[in-house]
């Protein structure tokens, strides 16, 4: 760079050399943000953390436009209908991976509680399929429960031996339970 008198300043291999060999001048952190200040090479906790949440973002972004809404109804409707045998078998026919559907579930809260209610729906009509998990009294279709009565999961509440058995209810958790049986 020009000086104040015309002279020309340069950088000598010498001193090239010898500034690659020191700290650079520490980044004043109240005055970037952490975008500019990663950008600059920062990797203290702070601007690596903001680095890591932005990272996150940008594929959650991505994940969520290869995984639109419609898909989404899609897939918790196929689950909920019965129509699949699994969530993996619903992922398919709504031409997303099981990893996006699972994805989806282990950050947002309502697709996670939407696919656990329809997995119970899907649990329930696998018992209704197979006999061999269809306990000995079977109830006409339409009054078998969706739903345990209030108590029905409290052992304390067990009927009395030799009183009449019921269908137990789909276990909580039965996005897992809908993989085991599938
Ligand atoms: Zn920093």
């Amino acid at each position: 760079m020009p000086g104040a008198d015309g002279t020309r300043l340069v950088w000598t291999g010498a001193a090239l050399i010898a500034a690659a060999d020191t700290d650079p001048p520490p980044l004043d952190h109240t005055r970037y943000a952490p975008s500019t200040l990663w950008r600059l090479g920062c990797g203290c906790d702070d601007c690596l953390a903001w680095h890591n949440a932005d990272s996150r973002e940008r594929r959650r972004v991505l994940a969520d436009a290869a995984f639109p809404e419609q898909r989404r109804q899609q897939v918790l409707e196929l689950v909920a209908a019965g129509d699949v045998a699994s969530i993996e078998q619903a992922a398919e026919r709504a031409q997303v991976t099981p990893g996006m559907v699972f994805g989806l579930a282990r950050r947002d809260d309502a697709f996670r509680a939407a696919l656990d209610e329809a997995a119970m729906a899907l649990v329930h009509q696998q018992r209704l399929l197979r006999p061999a998990l269809w306990l000995p009294v079977r109830l006409p279709r339409d009054t078998v429960p969706t739903r345990a009565p209030p108590g029905q999961d409290d052992p304390a509440a067990a009927p009395p031996r030799g009183a009449v058995s019921r269908p137990v209810s789909p276990a909580r958790g039965s996005i897992r339970q809908g993989l085991r049986l599938a």
